[in-house]
């Protein structure tokens, strides 16, 4: 496909344009923590700072807390009332290869499994533009999950910045269709588009952690009531929970009502598998124990998950191992996995 450009002086001008018909998030601090934001109409540090968002991009189709509906009783019953569902379409700015394919395995669970109303109709009308990262983390891999740091096609256009520009490549229809109307984008030419694969190119050496997921399902299988292994797995973490509500494949939620006197709130919440009261309210929580818990987080996304919808559930984009406050470490876990004999 031909590749297109924008001059990186006019990306404030292409995101007031999109303004006019979309609602335009951009990676942006808010209490400290990067995240992806409603864009202020003028703001576009971020392109010198951005290097991940903290908060993935699923909290935008599946916010950390979401309104379900609200209920009144009175001496006929219950009455239920819907949230308006008048929200602008989204258009994400900036999203990271990692966390667009995120999205797409979200999708195998909020669209296949079953069909979100919440999830769904926000997802799907939604414009993804990505932006190649070219200065990832150390605790990076997402090269060893299949994952280009500065290519995807998770997104509907995607950016690679070389230099004073972006080279934009239209990734599906809806992509195309966006930059069509954008005034400021221009045709790139050969040399550029080379220059482009190169930055991509060396993204992709930048990342140096690496994981071997070869046979990871079956070895882990292998090693599952090795309960002393897990233990030992376990020891230093604290159940904080962190690693599961910031992973952006991580997708488990708890429901529940706020209440005054004889009307109320349903609301749903991110939950994690690494709490102690998981699952409580409906049932006794399975996994008591910490190790079962730990357990459960590394067999789920890299046994269950490709066992129900063949792929794993882990894109290498690190924040599990960044944000941890006891440094524990994914990598270095499914290193230690026994190898099957
Ligand atoms: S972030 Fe670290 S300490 Fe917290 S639950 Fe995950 S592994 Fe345990
Ligand atoms: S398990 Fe860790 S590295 Fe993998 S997607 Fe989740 S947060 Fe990212």
């Amino acid at each position: 496909m031909a590749g297109k450009k924008i001059d990186k002086k006019d990306i404030a001008k292409l995101l007031s344009q999109w303004s006019q018909e979309l609602a335009v998030y951009v990676p942006s601090i808010e209490s400290g923590v990067a995240t992806m934001a409603k864009w202020d109409g003028k703001d576009t540090s971020f392109l010198d700072w951005y290097r991940n968002t903290v908060i993935p991009t699923k909290a935008s189709f599946f916010p950390s807390a979401e309104e379900m509906f609200r209920f009144q009783k009175d001496n006929k019953g219950y009455h239920i009332e819907l949230p308006p569902s008048n929200e602008r379409k989204q258009l994400i700015f900036g999203v990271r290869p990692c966390d667009a394919r995120a999205l797409a395995i979200l999708d195998m669970t909020f669209k296949e499994a079953y069909e979100d109303p919440y999830y769904l109709p926000k997802r799907s009308s939604a414009v993804l533009v990505g932006l190649g990262c070219t200065n990832p983390y150390d605790s990076c891999f997402c090269t060893s999950l299949g994952i280009s740091p500065a290519q995807s096609t998770d997104v509907d256009l995607m950016l690679t910045d070389i230099g004073d520009e972006f080279l934009i490549e239209e990734i599906t229809d809806k992509g195309k269709e966006l930059i069509a109307k954008a005034t400021e984008v221009k045709k790139a030419s050969k040399e550029e588009e080379a220059s482009a694969k190169e930055v991509k190119e060396a993204a992709y050496q930048k990342v140096t952690r690496k994981i071997d997921t070869e046979g990871i399902g079956d070895r882990l299988l292998a090693c599952f009531d090795d309960q002393d292994y897990w233990e030992r797995i376990a020891a230093k973490c604290i159940s904080c929970g962190i690693c599961t509500l910031l992973c952006p494949t991580c997708y488990c939620f708890d429901i529940n009502d706020e209440l005054v006197r004889q009307q109320g709130t349903r609301f749903r919440s991110w939950d994690s598998c690494a709490f102690s009261l998981y699952t409580k309210m409906p049932m006794e929580n399975p996994r008591a124990e910490k190790w079962r818990r730990v357990r459960q987080k590394v067999c789920h996304k890299f046994k269950f998950y490709p066992m129900n919808f063949g792929v794993i559930a882990c894109t290498g984009c690190g924040r599990c191992i960044r944000l941890c406050p006891v440094n524990w470490d994914i990598t270095q876990t499914l290193e230690s996995v026994p190898v099957k004999v």
